[in-house]
């Protein structure tokens, strides 16, 4: 595996490769990897020659009250694991190489952009995007691999892809989950050993959602309220949303089966989850 840490050199290592029709398989992470972003490097592997794996943790996508600085770092591990994933290339760039002054800007659309995420975290998305497109820029990748766990994310890229006419197969992976239910986040470390185990009402509820969806109860009310009811059980949680959304990211009154996901945000303290389910 090589390192590499500015655009020129990956652009150079990468360039002759794709001449030679080699297909590149692109997974972008902020690092501190975990067994979710692993799942997306072995998929990329799988259906790649190349894999190139971006560790970025990007400044224009946190709020000026999120605190860019405590995201947690891991490089020596992070490194250890991409060679073991057997990556080819794995690039990290520093702020200044990702960003010039005064840069041209992207804004996330209004309507799928705003709700959910987009309203708790203004900007973000806008920030997301914008590095986004400069790495698929940089890497330009036949496959470009993003987790479930993050849907709007996920949707918007999806997005970004057909309104900019980029020339990149999105590949959409399932969310990797802990033994007990939590799913893989960079920020579980933050959870304290309580938080922990209220955390795992987040899963749960999910959950019995989908098991009610199953039984036939297709009303967003009433799955709404098993899961509402399931996570005030944990005292420390505060919701931020539960939401129930077709593919498109809008509202839906009944669930509509293969095409819907339910969304939830939570805080536990100072933590921020969030998690999800495809119907
Ligand atoms: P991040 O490092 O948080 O920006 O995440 C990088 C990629 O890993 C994104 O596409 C995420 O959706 C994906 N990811 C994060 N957690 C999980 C998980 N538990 N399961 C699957 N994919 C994940």
């Amino acid at each position: 595996m090589q390192i590499i840490n500015t655009i020129v050199e990956l652009k150079s290592a990468l360039k002759p490769l794709s001449l030679e029709n080699k297909s590149i398989g692109f997974v972008p992470t902020m690092g501190a990897l975990h067994d979710g972003h692993i799942s997306l490097i072995k998929k990329a592997r799988i259906q790649n020659d190349i894999v190139v794996v971006s560790i970025f943790i990007n400044p224009t996508q946190f709020l000026a009250n999120e605190d860019l600085s405590k995201y947690p770092t891991k490089y020596e591990s992070d490194t250890k694991i991409c060679n073991l994933a057997n990556v080819d290339f794995l690039f990290m760039p520093d702020i200044n190489t990702m960003y010039k002054k005064d840069e041209i800007l992207i804004k996330a659309p209004k309507t799928k952009g705003f709700i959910l995420e987009g309203e708790k975290r203004p900007g973000h998305f806008d920030g997301m995007l914008q590095v986004v497109l400069k790495l698929f820029n940089i890497v330009k990748p036949t496959n470009a691999y993003f987790g479930k766990k993050d849907a709007q994310q996920l949707s918007l890229i999806n997005q970004m892809v057909k309104n900019f006419y980029l020339d990149i197969n999105i590949i959409e992976c399932e969310i990797i989950r802990e033994m007990d239910g939590l799913a893989y986040s960079s920020r579980n470390i933050y959870l304290s050993k309580t938080d922990r185990i209220e955390a795992l009402c987040i899963s749960k509820s999910l959950k019995l959602a989908a098991k009610l969806i199953g039984s036939g109860e297709l009303n967003s009310t009433k799955i709404y309220d098993i899961i509402y009811n399931t996570l005030i059980m944990s005292p420390n949680i505060e919701i931020e949303y539960i939401t129930i959304v077709n593919r498109n990211f809008q509202y839906i009154k009944n669930i509509q089966v293969k095409d819907s996901i339910i969304l939830i945000a939570v805080k536990i303290g100072n933590t921020r989850l969030i998690d999800n389910i495809w119907i």
